[in-house]
């Protein structure tokens, strides 16, 4: 029998999902994410294409199965398509059982078809909002019906598509059933994501936007039939389906419920930084592993067996306590969402 490698973490966790952010870039500042006036990296700094093909294919080939490309904005990042056409060649073979992205949707009329021929099937789309008033003060920059006919190419390109909006008190809580309503009438999934602790926000308080998924969930139930699915999707998500409009609900509820037991990720940032946790601070440089043997991947590996074998049991995000206990200082454009 074939021997299938596997990489496991010391709570015996299979690390199987790798999460890759190619850029610090983006062209829309969305304001729980970035700052309006962003610093991004020097190009030095980030890994090049060869250099992704590199590590990702050194993760496959050590057990992962499962890659979603993220950043920043994925899609801005120059010569992107090399980088997904290059790693089509996994599925091929069958080590990549699934290649996908999560993007703000404002380059998918460009790219949906390109994405779909290199053997991508879904997509999650952040959207955080239908009103496009609201889309412009929520993303600064962004223009709504570029977007929405970007996610228009990609339902045309046959890919799945789910809908990720953060849920902000204040902002789009008026609006969840209309969600709700549009995503089961074009067929798209959505979750719900609480607002994370993440990056520097200047004055303004985390606090104020936090709206726990319990209330959004108990909000929707107002209006609508939800019963729970056992539904694994590799992520953290928490599904019910929706008995009105057959679609599904997804909350991911990083700070009132602990989903880390069956954490089976790692992150790798643009500078090649593997992040084993999201919520905690240690990482290990992939980057200077690599640059250091280019004609070797051996210390790659040892590197990669190294850091799995320090991934944590779990975070600590809580905006119950008077601080918010577990704030991190990075952003989630570096990491990845
Ligand atoms: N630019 C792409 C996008 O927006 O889909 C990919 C990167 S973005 C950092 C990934 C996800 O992280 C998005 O769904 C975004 O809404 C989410 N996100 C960013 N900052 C967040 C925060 N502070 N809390 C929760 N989710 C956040
Ligand atoms: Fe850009 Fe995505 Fe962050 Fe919005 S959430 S600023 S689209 S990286």
């Amino acid at each position: 029998m074939l021997h299938m490698p596997k990489l496991v973490d010391p709570f015996a966790r299979e690390v199987t999902y790798l999460r890759v952010s190619v850029t610090d870039r983006c062209d829309l500042r969305c304001f729980y994410c970035m700052s309006e006036n962003m610093t991004f990296l020097p190009k030095k700094e980030l890994l090049s294409l060869e250099e992704l093909d590199r590590l990702c294919t050194t993760f496959i080939d050590m057990g992962v199965s499962k890659l979603r490309v993220t950043g920043g904005e994925p899609l801005v990042r120059r010569g992107i398509m090399t980088f997904f056409d290059d790693m089509s060649r996994h599925l091929a073979s069958g080590a990549l059982k699934e290649l996908t992205l999560t993007t703000n949707a404002t380059q998918l009329h460009k790219f949906a078809q390109p994405l779909k021929d290199a053997g991508v099937k879904r997509v999650n789309v952040s959207l955080d909002t239908l009103d496009e008033e609201k889309f412009a003060e929520i993303t600064r920059w962004g223009r709504f019906r570029q977007v929405m006919e970007g996610i228009d190419a990609a339902d045309k390109a046959g890919l799945s598509i789910k809908i990720n909006a953060v849920a902000l008190k204040g902002t789009n809580d008026d609006e969840v059933h209309k969600m709700v309503e549009w995503c089961g009438q074009r067929g798209f999934d959505v979750t719900f994501i609480e607002v994370m602790p993440m990056g520097d926000m200047g004055d303004a308080d985390r606090r104020d936007q936090y709206w726990s998924l319990k209330d959004v969930r108990e909000e929707l139930a107002t209006n609508w039939t939800l019963t729970d699915i056992p539904l694994n999707t590799g992520g953290p998500a928490n599904y019910v389906r929706v008995e009105e409009t057959g679609g599904r609900v997804g909350f991911i509820t990083p700070l009132t419920h602990n989903f880390c037991e069956s954490c089976n990720r790692v992150r790798l940032d643009c500078k090649g930084q593997l992040h084993m946790c999201l919520g905690q601070e240690d990482d290990a440089d992939m980057r200077k592993v690599l640059r250091d043997n280019p004609d070797d991947n051996q210390p790659l590996r040892d590197a990669i067996n190294k850091a799995i074998a320090r991934k944590p049991k779990g975070h600590d995000f809580d905006y119950s306590r008077q601080q918010i206990q577990g704030e991190m200082r990075r952003h989630m454009s570096h990491t990845g969402g």
